[in-house]
């Protein structure tokens, strides 16, 4: 098998599976763009298996510490052992992220489940030419009625893949509807955001859901109303949603209208809206901030961060006294601290004092591995606006 010889002090000496194109030392056997190959130390010592596209920055992505192939065999383990988590986990409905890329020992594979309809991503080169192996590994375990392919992610460019959807087995699944903590949402694995809901927020809509009670509620981000949805649920006194794309907001009425809730949807810039809201009595109890990614790259972070400044501190001029403030970062190149940090100056610049009241992160289908900190990316926060004392 050809392979590559890494440098001391790469990543994966620190429980990473990643080898970066500077961590190598010296490329043996020829490899090609996508296959297969061996990884070793600088003492010739074998530290596993990895996919390899040194058209990528990642060259190398090791997905096994033995000798092993990608052969259909392979992938129907990976999906059963995926499949056994899942299934102690418990969910209400088959509704999760069956695999998560390195964190499920596929690097570059997601696959959201939706009942019998899965929607795949292949995000690196070596797993997007084995799609095919991928939907036939999914047929025998699953026997589902669809797979769609979602590989409209822009993340697809860094290793030279083009982007694309479209069906990989049965038929068109076109808008259908789940049920997932006992309200029924549209999804639409082609079209919609994402794969088609944002599975990774269940458990936090839950949770800001438990606090809504009583409350007036301002879902900034809404998107299909996932936050929104559950805190009408929950008993808030009124629940105001905005978003700036008028198809996330159809899908949002739509699915308020079949949960028979009230909520009352603003297409607007959140930025705008919360400029032009600003009064003398504040008008929220309960303001949830859950922007898309201000940051693609490194280079914009301080940008972003003045975004994430920005929103925070008009939110919680509008939050009354001992409001709820439950704020979410979902980009990968901002970590949780100085995502907190970020929210800590503008309180400071608000003159409140937050209490944090509960840490959150990506649902348990989207496990974390600590060494390979690119597998967390969401990152959030339930705060109680301090009264004075
Ligand atoms: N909270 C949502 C996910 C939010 S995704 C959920 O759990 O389902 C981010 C959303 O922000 C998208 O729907 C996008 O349309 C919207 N958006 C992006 N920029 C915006 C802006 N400046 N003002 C309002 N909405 C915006």
């Amino acid at each position: 098998m050809a392979g590559i010889i890494v440098k001391p002090r790469s990543r994966i000496f620190h429980g990473h599976d990643w080898v970066y194109t500077s961590e190598v030392q010296k490329t043996f056997g020829k490899p090609e763009p996508g296959d297969v190959i061996s990884i070793k130390d600088f003492k010739d010592r074998k530290l596993g298996t990895a996919i390899y596209n040194p058209e990528s920055q990642i060259i190398g992505r090791r997905f096994s510490r033995r000798t092993q192939k990608l052969d259909l065999d392979f992938f129907v383990r990976r999906l059963e052992r995926a499949l056994t988590l899942r299934n102690s986990m418990n969910f209400a409905d088959d509704v999760y992220r069956l695999t998560w890329s390195e964190s499920d020992g596929l690097p570059g594979v997601i696959i959201d489940r939706y009942g019998d309809h899965f929607v795949l991503q292949t995000l690196t080169l070596a797993m997007d030419q084995r799609k095919k192996l991928i939907a036939e590994a999914l047929v025998k375990v699953f026997s589902p009625k669809s797979i769609t392919e979602r590989n409209d992610s822009p993340i697809r460019k860094a290793e030279g893949l083009p982007l694309e959807k479209g069906l990989l087995h049965g038929e068109a699944p076109g808008r259908f509807e789940v049920t997932v903590q006992g309200l029924s949402f549209a999804v639409d694995p082609v079209d919609g955001h994402k794969t088609g809901l944002y599975l990774d927020q269940f458990d936090n809509y839950q949770a800001v859901g438990d606090l809504a009670k009583g409350r007036r509620v301002l879902d900034c981000f809404c998107n299909e109303a996932g936050f929104a949805l559950h805190c009408a649920r929950g008993g808030a006194e009124s629940v105001q949603a905005i978003d700036s794309s008028e198809p996330a907001l159809d899908c949002a009425r739509e699915n308020a209208e079949r949960n028979q809730l009230e909520i009352e949807f603003t297409n607007a810039n959140v930025f705008d809206f919360l400029k032009s809201a600003q009064s003398e009595t504040p008008p929220y109890d309960l303001i949830i901030l859950d922007p898309p990614s201000f940051t693609r790259n490194r280079k914009s972070v301080k940008d972003a961060m003045r975004g994430y400044k920005e929103i925070h501190l008009r939110a919680m001029k509008l939050l009354s006294k001992e409001g709820i403030l439950a704020t979410y970062c979902c980009s990968h190149h901002v970590n949780r601290q100085m995502f907190l940090d970020t929210i800590c100056d503008a309180a400071v610049d608000a003159k409140s004092t937050l209490r944090l009241l509960a840490s959150h992160s990506q649902r348990l289908d989207h496990p974390v591995i600590p060494t390979i900190p690119e597998s967390e990316y969401l990152k959030g926060f339930i705060f109680q606006k301090q009264a004075t004392w």
